[in-house]
């Protein structure tokens, strides 16, 4: 396995791969790494002559001091999973490599996908986001790039700025990873106290629930029902759930047949934020 730092050393590595007309998939990730990154990784393999995964804790796409601050760095444990699973090159730059010294976003318009709810609760995020992965891009020029549905809205924007600016590689986005519980794998559930890990399933039990009731109730009545029943969680505590359309990531009224739908919630365990959606039918 390959580390590489600067990106000038990648560049040059990776420029002979492409001579040799090896494809390369590309995952990244903001390290913390769980079974959820390596289903990435793993599904990049099969496809690919090469993988790329980058471990770079963005600072530009939070909006919460504390939040990076606190953000897990298990680098020694990264690097032997990644071994594990035979991942063929990391890239760990570090902050100066990537930002020179302005440490600031590029602003996008995502055609209205970045308003919607990440976007509505996380100032700047998506603008982020969209700075970090161009960058990404423009270093690695990957055939493929790898992304999971856990971060739906975030897919659909990258989706979105690969399109508008032309960049030619393809998007590939692969299921939520959850734990047996139910609960969607996250960096950041390493944060969780005991009591909020036994909590947390909840979220994902909701979201069953609402599954379950989609085609007997109402999307303004399903809202209401979540939002009740997070009243009575003594542990969890709902930021937003909504009922999208999976394109446009509108909450939706009515549902039209030939479209596809999205619960999507967001919710503290305390002071750790977790987010998880699933596909309705
Ligand atoms: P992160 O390190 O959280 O930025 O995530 C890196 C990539 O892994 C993103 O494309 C995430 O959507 C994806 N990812 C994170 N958690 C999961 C999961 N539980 N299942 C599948 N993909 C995931």
């Amino acid at each position: 396995m390959n580390v590489f730092k600067l990106k000038s050393e990648l560049e040059a590595f990776l420029g002979l791969q492409k001579k040799e007309n090896k494809t390369i998939g590309f995952v990244p990730t903001m390290g913390a790494l769980h079974r959820g990154h390596l289903s990435l990784i793993e599904s990049a393999k099969l496809k690919n002559s090469l993988v790329v995964v980058s471990i770079f804790v963005n600072p530009t796409q939070f909006d919460n001091s504390d939040d990076l601050k606190k953000y897990p760095k298990p680098l020694e444990n990264d690097l032997k999973l990644l071994k594990q699973v035979k991942c063929d090159v990391v890239f760990i730059p570090d902050v100066k490599e990537i930002y020179s010294k302005k440490i600031t976003s590029q602003n996008f318009d995502f055609d209205g996908l970045e308003l919607e709810m990440e976007g509505k609760h996380r100032e700047g995020h998506f603008d982020g986001v969209g700075t970090i992965v161009k960058k990404l891009f423009e270093i690695i020029k990957p055939d493929n790039a790898y992304f999971g549905e856990k971060d739906f809205q975030q897919l659909q924007i990258i989706k979105k700025l690969v399109k508008k600016l032309n960049i030619p590689l393809k998007i590939i986005g692969l299921p939520i990873y959850r734990e047996s519980n139910g609960l969607a794998m996250s960096s950041r559930n390493s944060r969780l106290s005991e009591q909020h890990k036994k909590a947390a399933p909840f979220i994902y039990e909701v979201l069953r629930d609402t599954q379950q009731r989609f085609t007997s109730k109402t999307p303004k009545e399903l809202t209401l029902w979540v939002e009740e029943k997070f009243k009575n969680n003594e542990l969890l505590q709902l930021e937003y759930f909504t009922i999208a359309e999976e394109e446009t990531l509108k909450t939706t009224e009515n549902i039209q047949p030939n479209k596809n739908y999205r619960a999507f919630i967001a919710a503290y365990a305390g002071n750790v934020r977790l987010i998880d959606n699933i596909r309705l039918q």
